[in-house]
């Protein structure tokens, strides 16, 4: 079978280095933009020694010319982009009445504006070859969240997003769809105390806190060949902290 190649932003750390790991670990060639360098050294020379063909990308996936410098470089370092996961994302959480307009447009701009112009970097190579998977990550906290307003919009958008350029791109044979990660434990998570993360995980029906694996595992049945009728979706990967459910 033809190797395909994949790009995955903020690939260098956390849930985006569990999909680029799963994604090499496929038969994947595997490209890893990031802004954060010396996490992006280490994590590609990781992956070199499980054999994974991997690239390490300085990318700020905020800034248009970065961005389509890098789409170019890939696609003469690897070859055609077949699959991009879309999950470079950051928060900062306050509530409104302490939120500035700094950290309503820098979480807006990471979260959703990146995905936008990684998409729109990649896509014109997909139709011309008229195959594509796009995987956007969302949040479960989409839905809401105390103190959340900037990173909640965002991740809406993104589920909004991912309709959108679904149905404009299912004729050329380009499925995008979304995955609402619950709480897991990447650096992100790592960044909230003890008595937090104790307090989210008691909050999870499945009473763990998921692994970047746990995502990893959504991203290869979306970026499947064979889930070619499957586009506009988004799947919750939370222990089952969507259903809200009072009792838990
Ligand atoms: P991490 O902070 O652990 O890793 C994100 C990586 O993206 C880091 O290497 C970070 O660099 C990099 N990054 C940040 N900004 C940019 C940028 N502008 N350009 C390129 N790279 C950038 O995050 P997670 O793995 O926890 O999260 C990954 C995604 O999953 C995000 O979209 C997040 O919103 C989403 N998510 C995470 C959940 C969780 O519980 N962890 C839950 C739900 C959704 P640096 O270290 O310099 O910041």
């Amino acid at each position: 079978m033809q190797r395909q190649v994949a790009i995955v932003t903020g690939g260098a750390q956390g849930i985006g280095f569990g999909i680029a790991k799963a994604l090499g670990h496929s038969g994947c060639a595997v490209a890893l933009f990031d802004i954060n360098s010396a996490a992006l050294t280490q994590a590609s020379e990781t992956l070199a020694v499980s054999d994974i063909d991997c690239r390490p990308y300085r990318v700020d996936v905020t800034n248009r010319v970065q961005v389509e410098e890098a789409v170019v470089a890939v696609t003469h370092d690897l070859g055609n982009i077949d699959i991009l996961v879309n999950n470079a994302g950051i928060v900062r959480d306050k509530r409104l009445v302490k939120m500035g307009e700094e950290d309503w447009d820098v979480v807006i701009t990471t979260n959703l504006k990146s995905q936008f112009l990684c998409c729109r970097a990649v896509v014109q190579g997909m139709i011309a070859r008229q195959y594509g998977r796009i995987i956007n990550i969302s949040s479960r906290a989409w839905l809401g969240g105390f103190g959340q307003s900037n990173y909640s919009a965002a991740k809406g958008g993104v589920i909004s997003l991912t309709r959108s350029l679904a149905i404009e791109l299912a004729k050329e044979n380009i499925t995008v769809n979304a995955i609402a990660p619950g709480i897991i434990d990447t650096p992100m998570f790592q960044g909230f105390s003890a008595e937090v993360r104790d307090q989210l995980r008691r909050t999870v029906p499945a009473r763990r806190i998921g692994t970047p694996d746990d995502i990893a595992q959504a991203v290869l049945f979306f970026a499947d060949k064979k889930s070619s009728y499957i586009t506009g979706q988004t799947l919750y990967v939370c222990g089952g902290r969507s259903l809200s459910s009072p009792s838990v």
